[in-house]
């Protein structure tokens, strides 16, 4: 059975796409970079830690990734690394730059001198819409990223179509809306507040600071985004797919989701900190995913309040064992 590489393999989509892939028999290969903390906790909650080959290494570090693809013999590489968080980009635009953007020409690279006919998939954002130009966005609709994430990742995007026209390399990019999960790290607003829910609910926090809440998201379940991913991986010809659910909601209203789950009244609860809004916001994103139905057969399956209610279940059971 064939061999996938995954960067980010510690991260939320890692996690999942590692164990969607083992249950499909691949040997899975993650590449993992030096760290102070412990980064294994996503893998140790799916019970996957031990199946997954660690191949130590950093996307900064084109070296690390050409030894990477020699050591696992990728046929597949899933370049999912990224300095993901929208608001520190903010803070740290050029480490940003060099992770986010930059580092998927390494990644890129070490594919093409190592085994260019691996398959690649790029992680491109619907962040790179930004300023939305078109109610319902999709592969068509022209780019306006709105933060130093958002550019970065048209760098990476671009330089996936690049290398595909360059150099023939079969690079796929998904165009992915917001997707969450229990495994979704604290710092994102879904998570923060089912996490906030729990701890509310179980008297251990008063209250939920948050920034712009009438901004609207198109958010799925990670779960079912990483179906997409490996799917356009088994495609004859490389492509860029928009991944969405194509229904958007406020942040206000998945707060109250999420808080109504627990019988509880979010308003009751909520302060609105002015630390938290951006620089620049993108107000609105709302996916169009008919290509990904049309050509490969994906939708997204999880409503947002399951999705939500999941979530909340998850970080109930977490604080209750803390
Ligand atoms: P996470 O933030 O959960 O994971 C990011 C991963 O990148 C982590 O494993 C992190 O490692 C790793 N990483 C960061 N810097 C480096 C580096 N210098 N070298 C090697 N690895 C590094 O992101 P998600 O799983 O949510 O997202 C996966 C990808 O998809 C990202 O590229 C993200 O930008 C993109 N994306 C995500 C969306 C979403 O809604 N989740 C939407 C659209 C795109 P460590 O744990 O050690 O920090
Ligand atoms: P993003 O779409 O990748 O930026 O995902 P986030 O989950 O970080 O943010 C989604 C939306 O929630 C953005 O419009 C944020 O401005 C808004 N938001 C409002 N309050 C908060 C907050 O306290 N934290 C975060 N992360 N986002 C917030």
């Amino acid at each position: 059975m064939a061999n996938a590489l995954i960067t980010g393999v510690t991260g939320q989509d890692g996690a999942y796409l590692a164990k969607l892939l083992l249950e499909k028999g691949y040997g899975v290969y993650g590449l993992i970079a030096r760290r102070g903390t412990d980064t294994l906790w996503r893998l140790r909650e799916l019970g996957i830690e031990q199946q997954v080959e660690l191949i130590n290494g950093d996307l900064t570090d084109l070296s690390s990734l050409i030894r990477a693809m020699e050591k696992s013999q990728a046929s597949e590489v899933y370049n999912l690394g990224a300095q993901s968080f929208v608001a520190t980009s903010w803070e740290q635009p050029l480490l940003t730059a060099q992770v986010t953007g930059i580092s998927v020409t390494n990644m890129l690279e070490a594919v093409r001198i190592v085994n260019p006919k691996a398959r690649f998939y790029q992680a491109s954002t619907s962040e790179m819409f930004g300023l939305i130009q078109a109610e319902k966005q999709d592969e068509t609709t022209p780019f306006y990223p709105r933060s130093p994430y958002g550019v970065a990742k048209l760098y990476g995007h671009w330089m996936t179509i690049n290398y595909r026209e360059s150099f023939n390399i079969h690079g796929s990019s998904g165009i992915l809306f917001n997707h969450e999960s229990p495994l979704r790290g604290i710092e994102f607003v879904t998570r923060k507040v089912t996490d906030a829910a729990a701890r509310i609910k179980q008297g251990k926090q008063q209250e939920l600071r948050l920034g712009n809440i009438d901004s609207k998201r198109d958010w799925g379940f990670a779960g079912d985004y990483v179906e997409a991913m490996w799917l356009m991986l088994q495609q004859d010809q490389p492509d860029d797919y928009v991944i969405a659910t194509g229904r958007t909601t406020t942040v206000r209203d998945m707060c109250k989701i999420a808080f109504s789950h627990l019988g509880l009244n979010y308003e009751d609860h909520l302060a609105i900190d002015p630390k938290f809004f951006r620089p620049a916001e993108v107000e609105v994103l709302l996916g169009n995913p008919a290509k990904a139905k049309a050509k490969l057969g994906w939708e997204a399956s999880t409503s947002l309040e399951t999705l939500i209610t999941m979530m909340v279940d998850a970080d109930m059971r977490r604080v209750e064992h803390e």
